[in-house]
């Protein structure tokens, strides 16, 4: 579904970003995945070489709260690969902590890797799409986006501001062609899932519809969909991957 397309996926080492760089590699795309390490980009390529020799895969770690060192890995992944297809913004932190309990600075970390982060990667990616006649942008919105959550606040703010973030950037660059989508998963067995208190998991996953939570590869069908021209015509969406889980 994705031959020949070069794609970018910020937080793509573990969880929800490493099953979306292994679905892109299935279905054809070469990849560059982001990671916030030398050694666990190291660690996701050599899994990923391990599994497959002839998926073409590469990785970076810029920090990405420097618009200029997001901008310049950017920038090299279109000197190497001479185009980038498919921009993903999966990096994220989440957070449970109560209002009263907020250290200074907490808030602000959260929003900068959540919403900042995205700003900076699209920003340079925008100009090369541009460039090249068109693209797409997908990011990890969650489903507390729709809902809130009780506690973290900072997290579903982050989160509503991607969505704002998406419908408002699929309506300005839908003229250049470049499609922006978010998908918002429920509940899915990643490690961010396993650092929440269980208390704040049980009764969740036990109000889910389909009764389990979501996987990784669940998730990650959803991001080969909205990347492959299976969704020519669909932009400025926000896709639910929860089950039907309504917080
Ligand atoms: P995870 O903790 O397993 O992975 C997070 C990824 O983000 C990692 O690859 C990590 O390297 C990267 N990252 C974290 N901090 C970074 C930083 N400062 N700089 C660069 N990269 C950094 O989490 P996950 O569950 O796979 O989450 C991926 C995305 O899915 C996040 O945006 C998260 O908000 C969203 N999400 C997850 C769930 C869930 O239940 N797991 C639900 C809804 C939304």
């Amino acid at each position: 579904m994705l031959k020949g397309k070069v794609a970018v996926v910020t937080g793509g080492t573990r969880g929800i970003g490493f099953a979306i760089v292994k679905k892109y590699l299935e279905n054809g795309a070469k990849v560059v995945l982001f990671g916030s390490r030398k050694e666990t980009v190291d660690k996701a390529l050599a899994a990923l070489k391990n599994e497959d020799p002839s998926w073409e895969a590469d990785g970076a770690y810029p920090d990405l709260s420097d618009p200029k060192k997001v901008e310049e890995a950017i920038e090299a992944v279109k000197e190497k690969f001479g185009r980038i297809d498919i921009l993903v913004n999966n990096a994220g932190i989440s957070d449970s902590t109560k209002v009263d309990n907020y250290e200074p600075g907490q808030f602000e970390k959260v929003i900068g890797l959540n919403v900042n982060s995205i700003f900076y990667a699209i920003q340079p990616t925008v100009k090369i799409m541009k460039e090249q006649g068109g693209g797409c942008i997908i990011n990890t919105s969650s489903m507390v986006s729709i809902s809130g959550q009780p506690g973290g606040v900072a997290y579903p703010t982050s989160k509503f501001a991607v969505n704002g973030l998406t419908l408002s950037l699929a309506r300005e660059l839908g003229p250049s062609n470049i499609r922006v989508n978010a998908v918002a998963p429920g509940i899915t067995r990643t490690d961010m899932v396993a650092a929440l208190p269980k208390e704040m998991i049980e009764p969740m996953a036990a109000a889910i519809p389909l009764r389990r939570i979501g996987e990784p590869e669940d998730v990650a069908n959803a991001f080969v969909f909205l990347a492959s021209d299976m969704a020519s015509y669909v932009t400025g969406e926000v896709l639910s991957v929860d089950g039907a889980m309504r917080a």
